[in-house]
């Protein structure tokens, strides 16, 4: 391997393969011939050839599997840019013969998810940016379609679910979220509950009232109930009725959003055994 080569798969960065070669492709993926002296259109495409160092690993087991079943053909996927240049890395996947699986699968492949055309780090930034800027500038951004984009953020919300600790639900916050005049909805509020200790919405519902709070109860176990120590909502009097109306719940303190969940807390804590929490703040 050349130097510039050996640069080139440091800065691709992916374990146990190596860049192998690279062409640039017009956006409409026809090859460009060129010389390295010749002019590259700053949208011209990257494509980066590349080859595994050592054996396949078993996607199933994570075992090493040094015989190969068969080479598929090659694939592309979309990967970070580089300067103004779209990048795709091009390889042809192998499926491996695992010995302890009894199985030939595709074998694993440490820079995308299986069936996913983009990299992991490709998806991630998308996502993010999907989060903080409309998708039609995210679409226009990275030439993608809106259903691309939307494809892209569940696999990458998918992936974070798999490989966060579970974070257990003890302050919920429960809310309505005005969707305006505009649009055809028959209703014009949607319900929106939350882990007021982590700022995450945890459930929505297109429906505000008692029936969809209840709605999101039911899918609790006794178990999780237990752990609830607190509900924090607006004035909404059927998303307090919801909480009352639970047996398991009795225990909570419930409190008006405006409130400091903390200060309910504690004022429940020094009438254990009451439900002053909910007596004083819910009525
Ligand atoms: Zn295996």
């Amino acid at each position: 391997m050349g130097q510039l080569q050996r640069f080139v798969s440091q800065v691709l960065g992916v374990q146990r393969f190596k860049c192998a070669g690279w062409f640039w492709c017009r956006v409409d993926g026809v090859m460009l011939l060129t010389r390295s002296d010749l002019f590259v259109p700053p949208d011209a495409a990257l494509v980066l050839r590349l080859e595994r160092v050592g054996p396949g690993y078993c996607p199933g087991c994570g075992l090493a599997c040094r015989k190969t079943h068969e080479t598929l053909e090659p694939r592309q996927w979309r990967d970070l840019s580089w300067g103004t240049h779209p990048v795709f890395l091009q390889y042809a996947p192998r499926r491996v013969k695992c010995p302890r699986c009894k199985s030939t699968p595709v074998e694993w492949l440490p820079w995308a998810d299986p069936h996913r055309r983009e990299t992991v780090r490709f998806q991630q930034v998308v996502a993010l940016e999907a989060a903080s800027m409309p998708v039609s500038h995210v679409a226009a951004k990275y030439s993608l379609i809106w259903d691309g984009i939307q494809g892209i953020e569940l696999q990458a919300l998918a992936r974070w679910e798999r490989s966060r600790t579970e974070v257990p639900l003890r302050m919920v916050g429960i809310d309505e979220k005005y969707l305006g005049r505009r649009g055809a909805w028959p209703e014009r509020y949607v319900t929106i509950i939350s882990n007021l200790e982590t700022g995450e919405p945890i459930w929505t519902s297109p429906v505000r009232g008692e029936a969809s709070v209840q709605q999101w109860l039911d899918t609790l176990s006794p178990e999780q109930k237990a752990g609830i120590k607190l509900f924090a909502s607006d004035m909404h009097a059927p998303f307090q009725a919801a909480v009352k109306a639970d047996p398991e719940l009795a225990h909570t303190v419930c409190c008006a959003a405006h409130q400091k969940p903390t200060t309910c807390a504690q004022e429940k804590s020094t009438r254990p055994g009451t439900r002053i929490g909910i007596a004083m703040c819910c009525g």
